[in-house]
């Protein structure tokens, strides 16, 4: 099988996670302290009092030890706009969010629908990715609909999944034929789910409030009757999908649905949409508020914690959309969708859901980690012996005032000017470290 992770070669590491409090449903940890020995890259034992000559000693004392994070669904803006991002820059900002891996979007410019630009971006990951990065394929050839990629040589030559995303695929025969090719690969089809003829010139959620501001509302229904279509077809022909970004109440109800019929979907749902409303919509800035699809209403966001507490969506992912400040600022209706996520995900969900009591550590946990690995057939992280060591290690008792700058290269945040819970105090991705702030002790 093709390699679909990539990164750039550093020392492996060989450090002693001392006296960190464990949390790995998984696993069996359940927040018990332990010292956790990484050697040569490798988790190597878990125990306590841990001593070894060749392993530096990191004390962990008060701090939570978990799987590394996985986010499905990262724009790194690489080729053709690293001015917002590149992957040295978003692979940082990874690494600082906890994150030990993250696919990468292919609406890139050129787009990634061809085995030599895939390519291109394989060799800047082996040498500049502080985390594991994959790529996702397009469905279509310059996401023009019409032409499918070849996607027999695109899987060969490592592509992690296929997707259009920023777009839907609107045609239901081109979405047939997609899942039937991309079955053949086995990878998975991720999918941009919007009926542009009901969201077109839509600026925010159809609601209360985008009648209150007076800006041209997206109706509910773009999104999911997409949705409700492309798992009858993927049903159908037999076929696995995953469905990006879920962001209103009907699209759950259809993908529970789907689900209760058997069909092989998975889902994703941005921080962003688990911990703010269009309420958000009311300070029009849009390098916090605007994206697509839009934020939601209140009983939305109930519905979206709902479908993650009970695994209706079994993953967390950023969508992380750097835009240049020239460009966001910019006035409401004018300005380009997306916001960037990497370094806030985990602190947004874990001070929004986590600390209010609405949903356990552990959920979050698997959400964020085991949950879009699997979704994606990667290996999951975990904490256990003789496992490559992808590991984060939080600070859940400090808070900061989230504001640039930021490790991303753009600043278009959801949560700029708002104090989270949660440091991200250590992060190692296959074995390497990628982010630390924790001193060695002796
Ligand atoms: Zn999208
Ligand atoms: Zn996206």
């Amino acid at each position: 099988m093709a390699q679909r992770l990539f990164q750039a070669e550093a020392e492996p590491a060989n450090l002693i996670i001392a006296g960190g409090r464990l949390v790995d449903p998984a696993a069996g940890f359940h927040g018990e302290a332990a010292d956790l020995r990484i050697a040569d890259g490798l988790i190597a034992e878990i125990g306590h009092d841990l001593r070894h000559p060749d392993a530096e000693r990191l004390d962990a004392t008060g701090l939570t030890v978990t799987p590394g994070l996985v986010d499905p669904h990262v724009h790194l803006r690489t080729p053709g706009d690293e001015h917002e991002e590149d992957i040295a820059s978003g692979t940082r900002a990874a690494a600082a969010g906890g994150f030990v891996a993250i696919l990468a979007m292919p609406n890139t410019t050129p787009v990634v629908d061809s085995a030599a630009v895939l390519a291109g971006l394989v060799e800047t990951a082996r040498a500049e990715a502080v985390v594991a990065t994959g790529f996702m394929c397009a469905i279509t050839r310059g996401l023009d609909g019409r032409n499918l990629t070849e996607m027999g040589e695109l899987s060969a030559a490592g592509a992690a999944a296929f997707s259009d995303d920023g777009r839907p695929v609107a045609d239901a025969g081109m979405l047939r034929r997609a899942l039937q090719y991309s079955s053949i690969t086995g990878l998975r089809l991720a999918l941009h789910e919007e009926d542009t003829a009901l969201s077109a010139g839509g600026q925010m959620h159809e609601g209360a409030v985008s009648a209150e501001l007076g800006l041209r509302g997206w109706p509910a229904v773009a999104e999911s009757t997409m949705i409700g279509r492309d798992l009858g077809i993927a049903r159908y022909e037999g076929a696995g999908l995953h469905i990006c970004h879920v962001s209103v109440a009907e699209s759950v109800a259809e993908i529970r649905r789907a689900r209760e019929l058997g069909t092989d979907v998975s889902a994703e749902v941005t921080p962003h949409h688990l911990c703010l409303t269009d309420a958000a919509v009311r300070g029009l800035d849009p390098a916090a508020a605007k994206m697509n699809p839009p934020l939601g209403s209140d009983a939305d966001r109930a519905a979206l914690i709902d479908a993650l507490a009970d695994g209706t969506i079994d993953c967390v992912a950023t969508d992380h959309a750097p835009h240049a400040d020239h460009e966001k600022d910019a006035p409401f209706e004018e300005a380009p969708f997306g916001v960037i996520g990497l370094e806030t995900a985990f602190a947004a969900v874990y001070t929004h859901l986590v600390e209010p009591g609405m949903l356990p550590l552990q959920t979050v946990i698997e959400r964020m980690s085991s949950g879009p690995a699997l979704a994606f057939g990667l290996p999951a992280p975990g904490l256990a012996a003789g496992r490559t060591a992808d590991i984060a290690v939080w600070d859940l008792g400090a808070s900061r005032v989230i504001e640039p700058p930021y490790a991303s290269r753009s600043r278009n945040c959801a949560f700029t000017g708002r104090t989270l819970r949660g440091i991200c105090r250590l992060t190692i991705s296959g074995g390497r470290v990628a982010h630390r702030l924790i001193e060695a002790v002796a």
